[in-house]
């Protein structure tokens, strides 16, 4: 959801379009100072989401974030933004912030320890910078332009390093179908998601993204298509969203395209349809 015109405004805007959870960037995705939140406009936001019982709340950290950065002054700053995001998701009332990891150099070997290194001092510092409880969640990418955490199995060696009450994980399902995880196949999602457990663990999955892929199976590229639209397909995502094996009321949320007036509310009645209710 957009946050521009405000918390109450999205909180409205998220109760007319029949959201259960919600996430939002707290800050422009793309770069700036992020700006103070009017504490009315947070109470009013608050409330209308406590009385529609909309939760958890998600913020996603911004896209520029690279902890793995060899220029040290970039990684600081992300380290900073990072902890600042954390700052500011306790003040809205909310449960997580989602960052991508970040990339590595062009210039560094094909081995990714060095550039995992980093990756886990930044978290280190970040999580001395804020103590506070909300969890920071590493998400998954589609490995595009040397993108760390794609694979679960470098996934795992980070989020193992963390007290997993302040480190936990975010699947995005365009992301893993963009480097090679197959859920378009509902036979294959028992797999991959038991993949995930002896990995990383399903313990530390509190949030899915839940996007369909423009790019084919293993292209390692990254673009998000409406839900059943592309190569996950509506008997992927009726698989993902059905899989018992995720902790009960995992917040599910769409970061598909919104090209159409209508896209968000087509998305979210797709979905909704796609679940089974006990
Ligand atoms: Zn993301
Ligand atoms: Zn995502």
């Amino acid at each position: 959801m957009s946050i521009q015109g405000g918390m109450e405004k999205m909180a409205k805007t998220a109760i007319e379009l029949g959201c259960e959870t919600v996430q939002i960037f707290s800050r422009s995705p793309r770069g700036g100072k992020a700006k103070p939140f009017d504490a009315g406009d947070v109470a009013r936001m608050k409330q209308l989401f406590d009385e529609h019982d909309i939760r958890p709340l998600v913020i996603h950290a911004p896209y520029y974030i690279n902890l793995a950065s060899v220029d040290e002054a970039k990684r600081s700053y992300s380290i900073e933004v990072l902890a600042e995001d954390l700052t500011r998701a306790e003040v809205l009332g909310a449960s997580f912030v989602v960052t991508h990891i970040g990339h590595k150099h062009r210039d560094e070997p094909e081995d990714s320890s060095q550039a995992l290194c980093r990756v886990i001092d930044s978290i280190n510092r970040v999580l001395d910078t804020y103590a506070g409880p909300v969890k920071l969640l590493l998400e998954n990418t589609a490995g595009q332009g040397r993108e760390l955490g794609s694979a679960f199995e470098e996934l795992g060696k980070l989020v193992h390093v963390f007290p997993p009450d302040r480190v936990g994980t975010c699947f995005d399902t365009s992301h893993a179908f963009g480097w090679g995880y197959d859920l378009s196949d509902p036979g294959n999602i028992d797999q991959i998601f038991r993949a995930y457990d002896q990995l990383v663990g399903l313990e530390t999955l509190e949030v899915i993204h839940l996007n369909d892929s423009k790019m084919a199976l293993g292209s390692r590229r990254d673009r998000h298509e409406h839900i059943g639209k592309g190569g996950i397909g509506l008997e992927g995502f009726r698989a993902i969203i059905n899989y018992t094996g995720f902790k009960p009321d995992m917040p599910g949320i769409m970061e598909t395209p919104t090209d159409t007036p209508a896209a968000d509310e087509d998305n979210l009645a797709t979905v909704k349809a796609l679940r089974i209710t006990a």
